[in-house]
């Protein structure tokens, strides 16, 4: 077992394990008492025993469908409805049990029901352990705009039970590898080297690998989560891959999935990078060659360029419309600039594809 601490105005752990035996000694340690559980159908229906040894400190669980069709206000109006019904008062500790959806949903839920009520995640899928449930940010979509609406709000533990990676189908495994490979290339050579070296051990999902690799992400995110909790300048370095992957996301209608889309962003954004000669072609071709491995998509194809810009153009991350994009320089580390333009972006990506 491993435990990161995150170091903030209100300062938690995220705890790395293979088990949910230790579960009870962080309750106690953290003073928890009554639960109120939310999750997903799928997890719920894989993981029905998972709380069973604290089935008397349960007072009530919210199942939600699965997917992101679920992050939306109307939701979050009948989590509060049902805290409710169940007396939930601030005192209870919401779980949030699940990927990265549920973490949202419950994440902004806690931060606003009774004005803070205590949060444990417990994630259930690799987006969600080695990204969403680390660094305190929530909420739901409105209208079609992703993550539009939410808060900053930190959990008072994290606890990360890689096991559960095992019933992940393939394509939300492979899915949450873009994240991995995101933060090897952009933040860390060691961590791009120890994908590479292992990949078939990882893709069998072997549990020290599959620790390794997450809790080497938590630590990476924690440390820029430290120094720019507020997402006002540092942190922006994890956007790498994403520039290009949201508008590839929002030109797809969200039919493809956030890591794959990352993926495709990563490939073009390294494309970018290759061409002002920040990184070789050999890094360029390692980042193909993983990627190929882990069968995610190098490239996509566009019909509609125009579209394309407006759309990139219009991305919430733009300042005074020069347009925020993270290129690798050299591998584990990236630089934040805002002096590639639209076109330049739109003419690599003709060129590449
Ligand atoms: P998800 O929560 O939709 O989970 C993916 C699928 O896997 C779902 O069908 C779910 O039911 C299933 N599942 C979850 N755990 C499982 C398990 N252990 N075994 C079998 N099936 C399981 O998606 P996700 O990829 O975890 O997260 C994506 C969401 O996270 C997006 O909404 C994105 O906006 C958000 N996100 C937020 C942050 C943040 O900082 N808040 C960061 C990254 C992503
Ligand atoms: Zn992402």
């Amino acid at each position: 077992m491993k435990e990161i601490k995150i170091n903030l105005k209100n300062p938690y752990s995220v705890i790395v394990t293979s088990t949910n035996s230790h579960l009870n000694f962080w309750f106690e340690q953290k003073k928890v008492g009554q639960l109120f559980i939310i999750t997903d159908q799928n997890v719920d229906s894989i993981y029905a025993d998972y709380f069973r040894s604290f089935e008397q400190k349960i007072i009530g669980k919210y199942i939600i469908k699965p997917g992101e069709d679920s992050k939306r206000i109307e939701i979050i109006l009948d989590i509060y409805r049902a805290l409710l019904k169940n007396n939930v008062d601030r005192r209870c500790t919401l779980i949030a049990f699940g990927g990265g959806v549920v973490g949202d949903i419950a994440g902004f839920v806690a931060s606003t029901y009774k004005r803070g009520t205590n949060l444990v995640y417990i994630p259930t899928t690799i987006i969600s352990q080695t990204d969403s449930s680390v660094g305190g940010k929530n909420g739901f979509n409105l209208d079609g705009i992703k993550n539009i609406i939410g808060t900053f709000y930190q959990p008072n533990l994290v606890y990360i039970d890689v096991n559960l990676i095992k019933t992940l189908d393939y394509r939300n495994f492979k899915n949450g590898m873009a994240e991995v490979i995101k933060y090897g290339l952009s933040l860390d050579e060691n961590l791009f080297r120890f994908i590479e070296e292992n990949k078939r051990a990882i893709k069998e999902r072997e549990i020290d690998k599959l620790k390794y690799i997450v809790s080497e992400c938590v630590k990476l995110k924690a440390g820029i989560v430290e120094r720019d909790e507020l997402d006002l300048g540092e942190r922006h370095i994890l956007n790498f891959g994403h520039t290009i992957g949201h508008s590839v996301e929002t030109m797809f209608d969200f039919n493809i999935l956030h890591g794959e889309a990352v993926a495709i962003g990563m490939v073009y954004e390294s494309y970018i990078a290759l061409k002002r000669k920040l990184i070789s072609e050999d890094i360029f071709d390692r980042l193909i060659k993983i990627l190929e491995y882990f069968e995610l998509p190098t490239n996509i194809n566009i019909d509609n360029y125009k579209r394309f810009k407006d759309i990139i153009c219009k991305d919430k991350k733009n300042v005074d419309n020069n347009i925020k994009i993270v290129l690798p320089q050299g591998i584990g580390r990236a630089i934040i600039t805002t002096d590639v333009k639209a076109d330049t972006i739109v003419q690599n990506i003709q060129e590449y594809n």
